[in-house]
């Protein structure tokens, strides 16, 4: 490919909304244009590299008896509210006006339904359905680049099984087949358990990359190897010594305190040593008081597992009708409906927390004695530097984000449609599933952030658009521009693919900084200094190591390099 006849729109300047590396460097060396908010065209650059991770996660589907289906993103929305997923969706759901259409978010729904009375009986079970395919989702903050997007592009695979130990096997096979996947990429990754969320199901877990880019928070132990999201990671934090000393509750007059930091501010106390409370309505009747240690944040998603059904904070409104006060002064004391409490405040004693009387607080709270039928839950978000819960590592907590993701879904979705099988015992049941979803966007993105300098990108050979950076200096010398056309052909006529910057104008500092930027992994470069000897100049973009090499002896020296690759 020739720089000069082919659209590669190079960027010297940073674009203003760009802010993490991959998603500058992408636009940089033109792989992508952003159209509109989360809405990506890829340029024949991107697009090359796009297509060698589709090939990857290809081969890898397709080597567990993965068969390839191309279904529509244009579904109709029947379909979607026979599982109650319109709405699930919400917003994020893009829908079409002038038809009772969506566009699919993901494709479940439509797995289900080409099953639905083809796959009937258990000798047509197992089977392994995937597609690599275009899906739209309206996320209400699409950023970071390509890496949270409203249209995207996703391998999305479905089993479907007779039996629970079915879908065992297809759940192992798809989580070998990522670990593959990421590996070719040459990409570090780690895998956690995870909470199913929307999709609903037994057991998921999320195939994930460190990174500041990341809305994922993650509790990871290096000694022993646990990763979590921190929705349902487990720890052992410090514990708490209460102050023993035997006290009636007693009110304080706190006028204007309305946070923790500002009630330790006023009674000069430390956060443990008070209780915040929050207020929740489980299945739109039931006013929960959830209590925390100081400034703890409820985990809204062990709070779900901890009450089982719908759960979601009162709103601002609510809150003086349930409990006296408003937020700030709302506390455990005379509150009526239900209370529940962070482990953490087990034997709790000597607390503050607020009285339910605006612009008071109350002390001397001993949570056994006070609180009668108190019931405890892990209902906390783990912090770095607490101990594993096996108490054998310590924890650190990061952003990351999500690659990939492997879900057991039972029968959710075939129950939804009737989807049904008929065992050997000739009984009619609904077919079990599974999905199994890549963000093959994602994969190049958090490529880009772990293989990259302060230069550009540095391509491995399995993902590089083009192994060989041929970069001809001072071609407006006609003998040496024929001499580097010579050479293109000739690495060409190796079997590499080659980019080569044959741009008369351009200088050498801008065909080295372009060639850096674009990141091939190895470059050649032809000037004339080594031409006159028949040589040329290799620099390899990951090291930085240089050799001169004569044109005789350059197959075997990119063979060696490449071998090595
Ligand atoms: P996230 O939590 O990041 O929103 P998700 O849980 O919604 O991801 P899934 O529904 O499991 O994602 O989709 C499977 C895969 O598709 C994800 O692991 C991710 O790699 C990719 N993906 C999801 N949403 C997007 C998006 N908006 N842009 C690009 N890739 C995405
Ligand atoms: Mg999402």
């Amino acid at each position: 490919m020739r720089l000069s006849k082919n659209f590669v729109p190079t960027l010297k300047e940073v674009p203003a909304d760009a802010v993490i590396t991959s998603h500058i460097l992408m636009i940089r060396t033109g792989m992508v244009r952003q159209l509109s908010a989360g809405i990506y065209s890829f340029l024949p650059l991107g697009y090359k590299v796009l297509q060698k991770v589709v090939e990857i996660v290809r081969e890898e589907m397709n080597a567990i008896g993965g068969q390839e289906f191309h279904f529509p993103g244009l579904n109709p929305k029947e379909i979607w509210e026979q599982t109650g997923r319109v709405e699930a969706f919400g917003d994020i759901l893009f829908h079409v006006k002038n038809r009772e259409y969506v566009l699919a978010p993901t494709h479940e729904e439509i797995v289900a339904y080409h099953a639905k009375g083809v796959v009937k009986s258990y000798k047509d079970l197992p089977q392994i359905w995937y597609q690599i395919q275009t899906k739209f989702r309206n996320e209400p903050r699409p950023r970071s680049g390509v890496i949270r997007g409203r249209q995207f592009l996703m391998k999305d695979a479905y089993t479907l099984d007779a039996t629970p130990e079915g879908l065992d096997v297809g759940y192992a096979k798809h989580d070998s087949a990522y670990r593959k996947i990421f590996d070719r990429c040459s990409i570090k990754y780690f895998v956690v358990g995870a909470a199913s969320g929307a999709m609903g199901g037994s057991k998921s877990e999320e195939f994930m990359v460190q990174s500041d880019a990341g809305e994922d928070n993650i509790a990871y132990c290096e000694e022993t190897g646990y990763a979590a999201n921190v929705e349902v990671a487990q720890s052992i934090p410090e514990s708490i010594k209460w102050n023993e000393e035997e006290k009636e509750v007693y009110d304080i007059h706190t006028p204007d305190v309305k946070s923790i930091d500002e009630l330790c501010e006023f009674l000069k106390i430390d956060e443990t040593e008070t209780a915040k409370s929050r207020i929740y309505i489980h299945n739109e009747e039931t006013p929960i008081l959830v209590l925390m240690l100081g400034n703890e944040e409820v985990n809204e998603e062990k709070l779900v597992k901890a009450l089982g059904g719908a759960v979601r904070p009162a709103h601002e409104e609510e809150l003086k009708e349930i409990s006296g006060a408003d937020a700030g002064s709302i506390g455990p004391i005379g509150f009526k409906p239900k209370i529940i409490a962070d482990l953490r405040l087990k034997g709790g004693k000597n607390l503050y927390s607020g009285a339910n009387k605006n612009d008071y607080h109350i002390g001397g709270i001993d949570l056994e004695r006070d609180v009668s039928g108190l019931e405890y839950f892990d209902l906390r978000f783990v912090k770095s530097g607490e101990k594993t819960f096996d108490g054998k590592g310590v924890l650190e907590v990061f952003k990351a984000i999500e690659l990939g993701h492997i879900f057991k879904l039972g029968t959710k979705y075939s129950e939804a449609l009737g989807v049904n099988f008929t065992d050997e015992d000739g009984e009619e049941k609904p077919i079990i599933m599974g999905s199994y979803g890549i963000g093959i966007e994602r994969i190049l993105a958090c490529y880009i952030e772990q293989n990259h300098d302060e230069n550009g990108i540095i391509w491995g050979t399995h993902l590089a658009p083009y192994h060989i950076h041929l970069a001809g200096l001072n071609l407006k010398k006609e003998e040496l521009s024929s001499k580097c056309e010579e050479i293109y052909e000739t690495l060409q006529s190796y079997g590499y693919d080659v980019l080569f910057d044959d741009r008369i104008d351009a200088t050498a500092g801008i065909k080295f900084n372009d060639a850096d930027l674009l990141g091939m992994p190895v470059q050649v470069i032809a000037g004339e200094r080594n031409l006159k000897e028949n040589k040329v100049e290799i620099k390899l973009r990951r090291s930085g190591e240089r050799f001169i090499v004569g044109l005789d002896e350059l197959k075997d020296k990119l063979s060696e390099i490449f071998s090595h690759k």
